[in-house]
C-alpha cells in the first residue's frame, strides 16, 4: 500500500514533513555539521579496534564516550534501563565477543538511578491507568493522565533494583554464569558516580 502511494504522490519520497519539531532540526543540524568533518571514519573496520564493550545505563548524564575515553570504532557500548544484563544485553555480548572478537566487557551502573525509584507493580499500576507521562510527587508516583491504559506491563519484567553496587554483582554474575559466556573474558563491575563523574569499581565475588 505505501508504495502505490508513493507513486502517485509527488510528495511522498520528501524525506522530511513540512513541519519539524525543533528538536528534529537540532538533531539534522547536528548530525549535518558532524558529517561535515567526518573525515576518515568512512574506513573505520566493522569490529571494535579497542576489543572491549560496555553495558551500561541510558541514563542521559551518562556519556560513555566521554567518561571512558571512546572515539567512534573503538568498543561496543550497550546501553538499556539500568544498564541491565537482560536477555538481550547478554544476546548482544555474545554476538560482541563471537562475532566481533571483544575481549573484556565493564558492566556500569551508576549512582542516582531511575531504577532505584519504582518497582514493577508501581509502574504497571501507573500503565494500567494511563499511557501519559506520570509525575514524581512528594507522595510517589502519580498518575496524571486520562486514560485508558493498558495492563500489558505486568507481563514485562521490568528489572528494577534497589541498590546499584548490588545490581552490578548480579549484573555481572548473571554474564559470567551464562554457558556462552568464555571464562576467559574479565568482566568488571563499576558504579558511575554521577556527582563527580568518577568509575568506582564493585568487587564481585569470584
Ligand atoms: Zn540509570
Amino acid at each position: 500500500m505505501e508504495s502505490i502511494a508513493r507513486k502517485l504522490s509527488p510528495f511522498a519520497l520528501k524525506p522530511f514533513p513540512d513541519f519539524m519539531s525543533e528538536i528534529l532540526k537540532e538533531v539534522l543540524h547536528a548530525n549535518s555539521s558532524y558529517a561535515s568533518a567526518f573525515g576518515d571514519k568512512g574506513k573505520l573496520a566493522l569490529p571494535p579496534a579497542r576489543r572491549f564493550a560496555i553495558l551500561t545505563c541510558m541514563d542521559a548524564r551518562l556519556d560513555p564516550a566521554k567518561f571512558a575515553g571512546l572515539a567512534e570504532g573503538d568498543a561496543h557500548v550497550i546501553r538499556n534501563a539500568g544498564g541491565r544484563a537482560s536477555e538481550d544485553a547478554i544476546r548482544s555480548l555474545i554476538i560482541s565477543y563471537k562475532l566481533l572478537g571483544t575481549a573484556e566487557w565493564f558492566v556500569i551502573h551508576h549512582t542516582d538511578c531511575g531504577m532505584e525509584l519504582f518497582n514493577g507493580k508501581i509502574i504497571s499500576d501507573l500503565l494500567e491507568h494511563s499511557l501519559e507521562t506520570a509525575k514524581l510527587t512528594a507522595n510517589g508516583w502519580e498518575d496524571v493522565g486520562q486514560g485508558p491504559g493498558s495492563s500489558a506491563g505486568r507481563k514485562i519484567d521490568w528489572l528494577e533494583f534497589a541498590d546499584a553496587g548490588a545490581a552490578v554483582v548480579d549484573d555481572v554474575l548473571a554474564i559470567r554464569s551464562h554457558p556462552l559466556v568464555p571464562a576467559r573474558i574479565p568482566i568488571y563491575g563499576f558504579v558511575y558516580n554521577v556527582a563527580t563523574g568518577l568509575l568506582e569499581e564493585v568487587p564481585v565475588p569470584a
